[in-house]
């Protein structure tokens, strides 16, 4: 019996970096075990300590590895120090972060040349023709290469030259098995770690950013329905340590077969309780679809499209179509009445992308009242066609390289001690956006961040919108007014700036010598350093609550002011507003803290229209006595979460960062 490993690795020194089950492995695995038969043994990998102690006990005769963004090194050292120990090893990579041309994949071969064969795009029938070719050879994938036979699928380099043969995709997905009924999966289940489902493959939209855009993958393949059904109730019968599941289609929600999986999900919640929470990508047109769904789902789906720009010039300088705009404001809309929270994703630095342009992406995101607004730095792909030189010279790219968040860590590999990074190419500026233009946009992210996300401060917005002005009007003033912040924020807003700055490197070689040096990798690992700044100094910003709140309330006055829109009612309001906020946020972790408070205003029923009332056309007429304390179920979710984070200012920081926070502030009930 041929032993094969599969492991699609996740960095663990930070807590666990990707924490969804090894799906696509294990689909190589299970298509391998069926062609295979009894030929192979496979086991299947996730995190590095696991494979590490398979490794010292036995390395088998093949390795196979993912390759992404966030495992490219980890994998290679695996590859490397597995190979150092039994030179006949044959190791397979496979994944999306491979490069396109055939200059690029020349060289990424030989600079990872621990490498003997990659599986260009799906990996089951690749890997199954490179076994048979194999064996051929006697499983010497030496004599192999020496010959230069090319291999459907599969890639690789003999004397400096590139043997590669493309294969079309397979177009009958039900041909390909299911890992999770064949009991590949099983163990994963009491790990921690998230179930995932594929039920399509394939995008109809050709992106430059994405791996997933190329032409090669615009056509959709979907499973048999029953066997969709039967993985679903397989999982939901297994899922016993997670509530949630992930499904891996990349515009789900878009097409009309996805509603009979709304409807087995819909089912099996009914019957199991699995899953509470879904979570997917959703289809980028026909938002008609996605409310239909999110009705099925009740709540515990998705509800949102991924913008990633607003703006024509830029849309067109990535190939990507929007959800007009209207149709969006729908799924708000419909959100809003169905207490769905609703999502949107911006992408700051794309080709054609300006400080202006970034920020009326925002303000369509802000203004329609979208729960999340999901904002992202320019990642460039490996295999995009954003990523190629010609795209990187057309658009002027300013790019810079920079330690990849929660993926650095010391690990045993066959009883040495790695040093391991991963890295990636950031873009920071292109010729329409400066770098100073960069930074402000970072900084705008993070008021958006701070204030509008999850809704944390709704109370004084949904007031701006209810008197007709903008909410992103308001963040902007708050922009451009530094001179109101107090010294905490704006040191933290000053720290957030620094840390958006010092972990960028010019090169990779520059960034690789710095990651060598004695005690970096400890400082990511710590969190000092290649911390998601965003989230960590929004986490700050809340820890600072009194002064965060002040800032807000005296920058809404001035902003109503300089509108003229601020009344006595309206300042008599943000003043009752401010100590409301205040009780009820601040030191959200303290469960003992109880208050009775009068008010003039019934916050309770205003909280029922989302705070979006207009003073001037309230009277205040209370007193309103609420007892505004934490009820039970939150007193659980915070203290089990205390025992996960700690109470120091860093774990509350990791817990504010990893926690929907509005579930965490007190509730109030009338006295
Ligand atoms: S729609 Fe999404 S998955 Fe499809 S190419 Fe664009 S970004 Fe990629």
């Amino acid at each position: 019996m041929i032993n094969v490993y599969f492991a699609d690795l996740t960095h663990t020194a930070q807590g666990i970096m990707s924490k969804i089950f090894p799906i696509g492995t294990a689909t190589v695995a299970a298509y391998a075990r069926q062609e295979l038969g009894e030929e192979i043994g496979v086991k299947l990998f996730k995190f590095p300590e696991e494979l590490d102690k398979a490794l010292c006990k036995n390395i088998p005769e093949i390795l196979c590895l993912s390759n992404y963004a966030w495992n490219l090194q980890i994998a290679n050292t695996f590859a490397k120090a597995a190979k150092k120990k039994k030179p006949d090893l044959t190791v397979v990579f496979g994944g999306p972060n491979f490069p396109d041309s055939t200059v690029e994949r020349t060289q990424f071969l030989k600079k990872y040349s621990s490498i003997d064969f990659y599986i260009i795009g799906e990996g089951e029938e690749g890997f199954v023709n490179l076994y048979k070719k194999l064996k051929e050879y006697g499983m010497d994938s030496g004599k192999l290469k020496a010959r230069k036979e090319a291999v459907p699928s599969c890639a690789y380099v003999i004397d400096e030259e590139l043997i590669l043969e493309e294969n079309s995709r397979i177009n009958n997905l039900n041909k390909v098995p299911c890992p999770y009924q064949m009991g590949l999966l099983d163990p994963f289940f009491s790990m921690p770690l998230i179930p995932i489902i594929e039920t399509t493959r394939g995008c109809p939209f050709q992106c430059s950013f994405c791996a997933d855009g190329k032409k090669t993958a615009d056509r959709i393949f979907r499973y048999d329905e029953e066997k969709i059904t039967k993985t679903l109730e397989y999982i939901a019968q297994r899922a016993k340590n997670c509530d949630e599941l992930i499904i891996a289609d990349l515009n789900f929600g878009m097409y009309d077969f996805d509603i009979s999986t709304a409807n087995t999900l819909c089912r099996l919640q009914k019957e199991t309780g699995y899953p509470l929470t879904i979570k997917a990508s959703a289809g980028k047109n026909k938002p008609e679809k996605i409310i239909n769904i999110t009705n099925i789902l009740k709540g515990s789906g998705f509800l949102g499209a991924a913008l990633q720009s607003t703006d024509p010039e830029v849309l067109k300088a990535i190939k990507r179509d929007n959800i007009p705009t209207e149709k969006i404001m729908n799924l708000a809309e419909f959100g809003k009445e169905q207490g769905n929270p609703t999502y949107t994703e911006i992408i700051l630095g794309l080709p054609q992308d300006s400080k202006e342009k970034h920020f009326e992406s925002l303000r369509v995101g802000v203004d329609m009242g979208l729960n999340s607004i999901r904002m992202y730095q320019l990642m460039l792909l490996a295999g995009t066609e954003m990523a190629s030189p010609e795209s990187r010279k057309t658009f002027e790219m300013i790019i810079k390289w920079r330690v990849l968040p929660g993926c650095a860590g010391n690990y045993q590999i066959l009883g040495k001690e790695y040093r391991i990074a991963e890295y990636e190419e950031i873009v920071v500026g292109n010729k329409t956006l400066s770098f100073n233009d960069y930074l402000e946009c970072r900084l705008m992210n993070l008021l958006v961040e701070t204030f509008i996300n999850n809704a944390l401060f709704e109370e004084i917005f949904g007031l701006i919108q209810a008197i007709g002005l903008s909410r992103f009007d308001c963040l902007l003033f708050i922009l451009n007014h530094p001179e109101t912040y107090p010294e905490s924020i704006k040191s933290y807003f000053d720290s957030y700036i620094n840390d958006t700055t010092s972990d960028l490197f010019e090169t990779e070689k520059e960034l690789l010598e710095h990651i060598d040096q004695e005690g970096s990798i400890e400082n990511y690992v710590s969190g000092t350093k290649g911390r998601n700044e965003l989230l960590y100094h929004k986490a700050l910003c809340y820890l600072s609550f009194q002064d965060l709140n002040n800032m807000l309330c005296m920058a809404a006055l001035k902003f109503l002011d300089e509108n003229g829109k601020l009344t006595k009612k309206i300042k008599d309001y943000i003043e009752s507003l401010r100590n409301f906020s205040l009780l009820r946020k601040k030191s959200f972790e303290n469960t003992n803290l109880e208050y009775v408070e009068s008010f003039k205003y019934d916050f309770k029923a205003l909280s029922k229209k989302n705070f979006e009332i207009d003073p001037n056309h309230i009277e205040p007429c209370g007193p309103f006595t609420f007892k505004i304390k934490h009820n039970p179920s939150q007193i659980s979710l915070i203290q089990n979460s205390l025992k996960i984070y700690g109470k120091s200012t860093s774990g509350l920081a990791r817990l504010i960062q990893r926690s929907n926070l509005k579930k965490m502030f007190r509730e109030f009930e009338y006295n």
